[in-house]
């Protein structure tokens, strides 16, 4: 059952933070790494990752990495919509493939929402690598504005 399991140390995410797998990076520190979702819901969709934790899901991750997570969160939420001025932002996090998770390492989304803008479908299509490569560096240098 996907809600429980062992954690699998050859997911993608745990490959983008081993840097065995390329990810469009926009912010990195010691315990958390967020980058872009290559299959975006929305303009600007962002996921934000723990580094140390095996943790497949809310049930499983510890508090100080959840912690460090959702603070990370709470910062690129405040980052993205000064640069995207979307009209909304949604914040989702997904346990077990019945709730709609794919990737079985913990991660939160953050998905700006735009007036009259539907969500894309859920890991569907693939962004252009121009497209996030440009969307990466405005992040990137709003952060570091
Ligand atoms: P979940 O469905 O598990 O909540 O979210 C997993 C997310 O990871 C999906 O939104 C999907 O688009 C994204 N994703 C899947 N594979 C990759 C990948 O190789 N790189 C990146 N950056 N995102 C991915």
């Amino acid at each position: 059952m996907s809600l429980h399991g062992d954690y699998d140390s050859q997911n993608i995410f745990a490959k983008i933070i081993r840097g065995e797998a390329p990810c469009y990076k926009v912010y990195e520190d010691d315990d958390v790494l967020a980058f872009l979702d290559v299959f975006p819901q929305s303009f600007g969709h962002t996921l934000v990752i723990p580094k140390r934790a095996a943790a497949r899901n809310l049930l499983e991750v510890d508090a100080d990495s959840l912690t460090k997570v959702i603070t990370v969160v709470q910062m690129l939420t405040k980052v993205l919509v000064a640069e995207l001025q979307p009209a909304g932002v949604q914040v989702a996090q997904f346990n077990g493939a019945p709730a709609g998770q794919t990737v079985f390492h913990l991660h939160m989304h953050i998905v700006p929402r735009f007036e009259g803008e539907a969500l894309a479908v859920h890991a569907g299509g693939k962004a252009e690598p121009e497209a996030l490569a440009a969307l990466q560096a405005r992040i990137v240098a709003r952060l570091a504005a």
